[in-house]
């Protein structure tokens, strides 16, 4: 089901309990500011999911209430997920999504990062 507006951070949302181990994810990348996993429903070849360590629901959430620290280090681990992942090359997307018109299903803020074939037209229609 989509988000329904912001609110408050629900703590048992299902990345929040990717973060504190109780639910197993397949790990890429982790630093004091961000964790990296692949998506359990990848929708290219190469699937990862990038979200802050800290309670931000979205986008917004995140940008107006994480400190300078929290942003860069997040925004840089994203970026060095993709060098790492060898997607530099030959290219990559990267998405979020933010409440109920763009469908987000987990409230914690989350990138997208696709690559691995040619990622065709970026928005298809449902
Ligand atoms: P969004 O629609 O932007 O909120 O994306 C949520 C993403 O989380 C979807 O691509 C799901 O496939 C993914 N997802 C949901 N549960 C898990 C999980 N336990 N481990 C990894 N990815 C997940």
């Amino acid at each position: 089901m989509p988000v329904k507006g912001l609110g408050e951070y629900d703590s048992n949302n299902i990345f929040a309990r990717i973060l504190r181990g109780e639910i197993p994810s397949r790990r890429v990348y982790e630093n004091e500011f961000a964790v990296a996993f692949h998506d359990i429903a990848p929708q290219a070849p190469l699937h990862v999911l990038v979200i802050p360590r800290g309670p931000y629901i979205s986008f917004a959430d995140f940008t107006t209430k994480a400190s300078d620290a929290e942003i860069a280090g997040f925004f840089r681990a994203v970026g060095k997920v993709a060098a790492d992942l060898g997607l530099e090359a030959p290219g990559y997307r990267i998405l979020a999504n933010m409440g109920e018109d763009a469908g987000q299903e987990v409230p914690h803020f989350h990138m997208h990062l696709f690559g691995g074939k040619r990622l065709g037209a970026m928005l298809v229609a449902p």
